[in-house]
């Protein structure tokens, strides 16, 4: 059996939380996508040709710990913006999304041009103002010493970036079902993910 879930969105909408818990509700695997261009944008940072470097990723460069920073986030929003960078890593993806068993990818392109062809498409959301809250409590959560103020600046260069790239812009697929995690609480947000998974199995 496969069964393709994409679900995209900006940062700290929620969709990582979102996408686990749908995950585990089906049995499906999950796969975050921004793990792959957090990993070149590290490689990046340490000095290696994003090219090369998204062409010579492996599964376990997934696991590597320091991709969570606001650094290599940046960095991958950066990488995320070449061409060739993206290109070299769509065959993960797509190999990933027609695993057997079910699979759920979590991005910013996974509805429009990973998998338009998925089974399910949501796209989360949430205000800038929202999502920049929930990181700045997560990075303070860390120890990670910031303002809110520099998260929210972070939070909207981040959104500019990834929503005007020429390649894959985010935005949300025709078909996908939006769904806006402003006023609602994690247990809320997963259960209107699963009853839209629902109407679509
Ligand atoms: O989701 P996350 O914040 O980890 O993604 C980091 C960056 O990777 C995003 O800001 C975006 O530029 C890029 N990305 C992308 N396409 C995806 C997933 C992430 O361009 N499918």
């Amino acid at each position: 059996m496969t069964f393709t879930i994409a679900i995209d969105g900006p940062a700290a909408a929620g969709k990582g939380t979102i996408s686990k818990a749908v995950a585990a509700h089906y049995g499906f695997g999950h796969l975050d996508t921004g793990l792959l261009y957090r990993a070149v944008g590290k490689r990046m940072l340490d000095g290696t040709e994003p090219v090369a470097a998204a062409r010579a990723l492996v599964a376990e460069d997934l696991e590597v710990d320091g991709l969570r920073t606001p650094e290599v986030a940046q960095a991958a929003s950066k990488v995320a913006t070449i061409p060739e960078v993206r290109a070299a890593l769509v065959d993960f993806q797509r190999a990933y999304a027609r695993r057997a068993g079910g699979a759920v990818l979590d991005g910013r392109d996974i509805g429009t041009v990973i998998c338009p062809e998925a089974e399910a498409k949501l796209f989360v959301t949430a205000s800038p103002e929202v999502r920049a809250r929930r990181r700045f409590d997560e990075l303070c959560g860390k120890g990670v010493e910031t303002d809110y103020e520099t998260v929210l600046a972070e939070t909207r260069e981040r959104d500019h970036r990834d929503a005007t790239r020429a390649d894959a812009p985010l935005r949300p697929a025709e078909d996908a079902l939006l769904l806006d995690t402003s006023a609602l609480d994690i247990a809320a947000a997963v259960a209107a993910a699963i009853a839209a998974v629902d109407a679509r199995r």
